[in-house]
């Protein structure tokens, strides 16, 4: 049997216990009775990732849930398959879930077009749609889902007392989740999202990608002030809600005024 490496209590994450990079971070949330697991990640790790649980001795059939942060391929690629390994049941936000059980490719990034990148994105049936304020019963432990849309339409976040798992809202070095007009982004509910972590009583942030950092307020609200400066610049597109630089132009243009370089 594998020694648990637990990362906090009742918090093992797979890429460490693995000890080597398996992709997106899948969290096992080990209830005493019961586990569940956030993300699978993709299907050619999905045998490890199932090797793995079995040598921390966690019986497959205790998995409670799997639990999809979202519906990107790299989160959700092996979810069908996992469901049908470990029979058990699959939940994620509404919005996620229509994308999933369709196996939806674009607004999943599983294919890009331009890029050459050509995934498969299996369609999985979620049992259970999980919104904003639902409690997930894990054995002894309470999961607490917060619904932090931006990044994509169906973003979750769970609350684990002083732990919140942040899924692809920020990262250990600020960054966030791809922001894109394809993808569902929205840099409005983006910025709440953050605010959102921001101010919560929380001590630690366990991302979706990277190592799990200190809560930082200053740190968030810098990545904050970032995603407010794009409301206002053409960097991300239609994401944007407004481009004053065209604006001034245009009324320039209109008022006959003539670029001065002095
Ligand atoms: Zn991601």
């Amino acid at each position: 049997m594998n020694r648990r490496k637990y990362l906090f209590p009742n918090v093992i994450e797979l890429n460490l216990a693995a000890g080597r990079p398996l992709g997106v971070n899948v969290y096992l949330i080990d209830g005493g009775s019961e586990y569940v697991l956030l993300d699978v990640g993709m299907e050619d790790t999905l045998d490890e990732v199932i090797d793995l649980i079995r040598a921390m001795d966690f019986p497959l059939s205790k998995c409670k849930m799997l639990i999809a942060t979202h519906a990107d391929v790299d989160h959700v690629q092996a979810l069908a398959s996992a469901r049908e390994r470990l029979r058990t049941k699959t939940a994620a936000h509404p919005k996620a879930a229509a994308l999933i059980e369709t196996g939806e490719p674009v607004q999943t990034y599983a294919v890009i077009a331009a890029q050459g990148v050509s995934e498969r994105m299996p369609g999985c049936k979620i049992d259970k749609k999980l919104k904003d304020g639902d409690e997930v019963k894990v054995g002894e432990l309470t999961l607490q889902v917060l619904h932090t849309p931006g990044h994509t339409a169906g973003q979750l976040s769970f609350r684990l007392g002083h732990l919140i798992f942040s899924g692809d809202n920020i990262y250990a070095d600020g960054g966030v989740g791809v922001i894109d007009a394809h993808h569902g982004s929205n840099i409005p509910e983006f910025i709440a999202s953050l605010t959102r972590l921001r101010d919560a009583d929380a001590s630690f942030l366990l991302p979706s990608h990277g190592p799990p950092f200190r809560h930082d307020r200053a740190m968030i609200q810098a990545t904050i002030d970032r995603l407010t400066a794009y409301l206002r610049m053409p960097d991300f597109g239609t994401c944007a809600i407004e481009w004053p630089l065209e604006q001034q132009w245009k009324a320039d243009i209109l008022a006959g005024k003539m670029p001065q370089f002095e």
